[in-house]
């Protein structure tokens, strides 16, 4: 069994779709172990996005990520990192597989929706960022 974090970003929670982020996580056999909703300052948002410091996009991203609630979920499974990422498609929705979150629901490559560790190391901290 294996943990993963997922986040509902600020563009879904707005757009009242938290439910049915959720419902195609529960629906493909990942399990809630833990959630809340928080809103996140400037600080927070550059701290959990460390690693993209340097990219062009972290200004208007962290912006973003500060723009409102969003939810940040536990999940669990077997292979639930890989899992959860096949469910969630391609960062930008016009590269997304059918059926996928950001295919149903992002607008656009940075308002895409939701959030997903990468790899055991990034999901280590990503849910210790969230919850103790
Ligand atoms: N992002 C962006 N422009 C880009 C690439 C990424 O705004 O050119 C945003 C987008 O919200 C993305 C986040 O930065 O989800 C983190 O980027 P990453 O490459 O880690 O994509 P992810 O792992 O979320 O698919
Ligand atoms: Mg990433």
């Amino acid at each position: 069994m294996e943990l993963t974090l997922c986040l509902i970003k600020p563009d879904a929670v707005r757009r009242d779709l938290t439910g049915s982020v959720l419902y195609m996580i529960e629906k493909a056999g990942l399990k809630v172990m833990a959630m809340k909703m928080i809103r996140l300052d400037k600080r927070l948002a550059e701290g959990f996005y460390h690693v993209h410091s340097e990219r062009p996009f972290f200004g208007e991203l962290t912006e973003y990520m500060a723009s409102g609630p969003i939810v940040a979920v536990v999940l669990a499974g077997d292979n639930a990192i890989k899992r959860y990422r096949d469910l969630m498609g391609a960062t930008d929705p016009a590269q997304a597989a059918e059926g996928t979150i950001r295919k149903v629901f992002a607008l656009s490559k940075q308002e895409n929706s939701v959030h997903g560790s990468d790899a055991p190391e990034t999901a280590a901290f990503e849910t210790a960022y969230f919850f103790s």
